[in-house]
């Protein structure tokens, strides 16, 4: 029968590009990327920004201009080349590059001062760099270690000692009394983005911030346990400096200076309202050790004191900021659907060499074209648009996918399906994903298709359970312990969490309103020491621990690449809205566990709202089902009549408005525009939490369902502005106003969906 022969189609698509993603390829892959250092707007960086619109036109078969197609963003060819994506017949491929203000780093010190101001101990602040590891020790003083965005300056005090640096350690201090202003704090890695840990310490008046690496947060692959440093063996190398963006996430993403608006060579620029005004320098675990010890800190305690050093520091951040270019490159594959758009990006840019970050998502997003291009060679066409991005100077901040989404943010609001981001697909052995409600059940099934990377019995998605291989020395209770509480942390009902930020889903999800999703595999407790943003982000730990078949790499890019086929592809949007609406319950279940003022008006907003999406849930299956019972008729009457062409042909004729009148077969018309009335309506779901007013105090953030935790950065904050009002400003008649501003935005939500 028809429908038959539609069910093999989609097979025959997604097996044939199943069989393209290997290990064998991605190794190949990854070796080519991650054996030099690329900055973002260096010029090994342009160099792979070619390298990847080079990888688009041979698959895609397109011909390669004369010239390389690089567009300042805010041209007309920049401009044309996203806008007339819905006017294209054949893919294409360009660069888009953009003008942001970054820095780099000129020169970083660290020196214990005596009691007469001279300096009695000087810290080696690069990375060791053993032979063992050739790339490490090849470019182990290419890229200094400092911090992106951070304040040029010089800082002269004592220290104290803050724990991680997030909202409760700084509550605790300041409730105990201590005060940080005049001081230097010194803050370990992890629970919270580290710009944040800069503005808590800026707002509390520290003058300037050292972060370093604790072996504490390396789960059980330690020396204790008797594990060998790195390169040596997998634990931590004492040496090893984490660099990154410390920019004030929570406040807004992109490009300092154009907060809201493209990033163009001739911008007009704010001071940078997202960035810190107090130097800060990240350190080693070695080197925090010494500083530890001048706070009379016997490195083993670490608690939260509040005593300052009895010696002073000096601090040294010199750092050159200017605007510096970088390129996104681009490519898109048309398809039958002019007006809808699948966008699938990784980045990069990496602080180093990056291995895992991100070229083992690089590495998987090149799977994913790959296999793209071999359907392309195939014959096929997808139903809706696919929009690929090899983002950049995502490490400063988001920045290239921010300002390509202010840049073309009403073009996106007006087209994007679902963004689909990979970043790190590979630094450990447990497959994680996050996304919004309405993309997790798609998730979930498309993971638990893909085989294991190793294990032919099970699939994709119960890798999510793996352990690593390193449990030497370690009880098993204590074992058992230690993962478990790890596991609980991303526990939820569906097994596929809500996003935070720290990626380049920030600007499409939480922005725009684009329904995005996130995945990778990450570490354990008993995995080898991720040495994140070091030159130990190498192709030889790659190798050696963390995917040596790199089937891994294959086994994300499988899912990425038929997750993006099914939202491309499938007739009715596979969006599942009205579990997105059952998870408000549980939202705002949280809320009121926090208060004991119930949220009765928003709470039976949330119910309108599910039973509108029960109603669309019919509604989409019906649209469905004709319209494939009408394609099966024609496809019967017209014998050589082909299920896609025939599908071309009436998307088209009710996209260009064609006199429906004159057109003779009106019910097709008929079917195919209810099929996209439910198709709208799914699209619109995510977009209907977007407030053009935004979250108070930080406006760019305009999604009022999730955002990433104000004091969180990474983790997610689910009905931000309601939480935020109990949880930080404790204020329950802001939290009143919060709820009804959510409750308006539901109500419309809920009207439209019934339209
Ligand atoms: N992913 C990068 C990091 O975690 C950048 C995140 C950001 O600046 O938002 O450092
Ligand atoms: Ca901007
Ligand atoms: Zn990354
Ligand atoms: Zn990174």
């Amino acid at each position: 029968t028809g429908r038959g022969e539609d069910v093999n189609s989609t097979a025959k698509v997604e097996n044939l590009f199943l069989s393209i993603p290997n290990g064998k390829s991605a190794l190949e892959t990854s070796r080519s990327y991650a054996t030099h250092p690329h900055l973002a707007g260096s010029e090994e960086d342009f160099e792979d920004a070619k390298v990847i619109l080079k990888l688009f036109q041979e698959q895609f078969g397109i011909s390669a201009p004369s010239e390389v197609p690089v567009f300042p963003a805010g041209s007309p060819e920049s401009r044309s080349s996203t806008l007339n994506i819905n006017k294209l017949s054949k893919p294409t491929a360009w660069i888009d590059k953009y003008y942001p203000v970054m820095n780099t780093g000129k020169e970083v010190g660290l020196e214990i001062l005596g009691d007469d101001g001279d300096t009695v101990w000087t810290a080696d602040l690069v990375e060791d760099g053993d032979p063992r590891d050739p790339e490490a020790a090849k470019y182990k003083d290419a890229i200094p270690a400092w911090h992106g965005l951070s304040a040029d300056g010089v800082a002269e005090g004592e220290v104290i000692y803050v724990n991680y640096g997030n909202k409760e350690d700084y509550d605790n201090l300041v409730s105990a009394g201590t005060n940080l202003t005049g001081k230097i704090v010194l803050a370990r890695y992890g629970t919270t983005f580290r710009g944040l840990k800069i503005e808590g310490a800026q707002t509390h008046g520290a003058i300037g911030v050292l972060i370093y690496s604790d072996p504490r947060d390396d789960g059980l692959v330690t020396v204790e346990n008797g594990y060998e440093p790195y390169p040596a063996g997998p634990a931590r190398n004492p040496t090893a400096v984490q660099r990154g963006s410390v920019q004030f996430l929570s406040k807004y993403p992109g490009d300092p200076t154009t907060p809201g608006y493209p990033a163009y060579e001739n911008a007009t620029r704010t001071e940078g309202e997202n960035i810190p005004k107090i130097p800060s320098i990240p350190i080693s675990w070695a080197n925090a050790q010494k500083i530890l010890a001048e706070i009379g800190d016997s490195t083993a305690s670490r608690q939260l004191t509040g005593v300052a050093s009895s010696r002073k520091v000096r601090l040294t951040n010199r750092v050159d900021t200017k605007v510096i270019p970088i390129w996104n490159t681009m490519a898109v594959i048309p398809g039958h659907i002019k007006n809808e758009t699948v966008i699938l990006g990784c980045h990069r840019d990496a602080w180093v060499m990056g291995a895992a970050d991100p070229t083992s998502g690089t590495v998987s997003l090149t799977e994913v074209i790959r296999g793209y291009g071999a359907l392309l060679k195939s014959g096929w066409r997808p139903l809706r648009n696919i929009l690929i991005a090899s983002w950049d100077a995502e490490e400063y901040g988001l920045i290239g996918s921010t300002e390509w989404g202010e840049d073309f943010a009403d073009w996106i609001q007006q087209s994007a399906v679902a963004y689909i981001n990979v970043d790190v697909s590979v630094a450990g052995s447990a497959f994680t994903a996050s996304g919004s409600p309405s993309l997790a059940h798609l998730i979930r099934k498309t993971a638990k298709e893909v085989p294991h990377p190793t294990d032919p019995n099970r699939s994709l998605w119960d890798s999510s359970k793996d352990k690593g291989p390193f449990t030497k020395g370690v009880a098993d209770a204590e074992f058992m312990a230690f993962y478990e509480a790890t596991e609980r942390q991303r526990a939820a009902f569906t097994g596929v969490p809500p996003l935070g930020s720290g990626s380049d889903y920030t600007v499409f999800l939480q922005r725009l309103g684009v329904a995005s999703m996130d995945q990778g595999f990450g570490g354990t407790p008993t995995d080898a020491v991720y040495h994140y943003h070091s030159i130990y982000d190498s192709q030889h730990w790659q190798e050696v621990y963390a995917d040596p078949t790199f089937e891994r790499h294959a086994a994300v890019a499988k899912n990425i690449g038929l997750l993006g086929l099914r939202l491309a592809d499938s007739i009715i949007l596979p969006l599942n809205t009205t579990h997105y609406a059952l998870e408000l319950d549980t939202y705002l279940d949280r809320v009121e566990g926090l208060t004991s003022s119930p949220f009765s008006k928003l709470r039976k907003s949330i119910q309108k709202l599910q039973k509108a999406s029960t109603e669309l849930d019919a509604e989409k299956v019906e649209a469905e089902k004709k319209f494939k019972e009408l394609i099966d008729k024609i496809r019967r009457r017209k014998s050589h009549g082909c299920h896609k062409s025939i599908l071309r042909r009436i998307f088209r004729w009710v996209k260009i408005g064609l006199e429906i009148e004159n057109f003779p077969e009106r019910k097709f018309i008929k079917a195919a525009k209810r099929v996209q009335k439910a198709n709208a309506k799914l699209i619109a779901f995510e977009r209907g939490f977007i407030s053009e007013g935004g979250i108070k105090d930080r406006e760019w953030y305009k999604h009022l369902g999730v955002a990433p935790g104000k004091w969180l950065g990474y983790g997610a904050t689910t009905l931000p502005g309601l939480t935020e009002a109990l949880t930080i400003d404790r204020n329950v008649t802001l939290a009143h106003e919060e709820a009804k501003r959510l409750t308006t935005l539901l109500h419309k939500l809920t009207k439209s969906l019934k339209d």
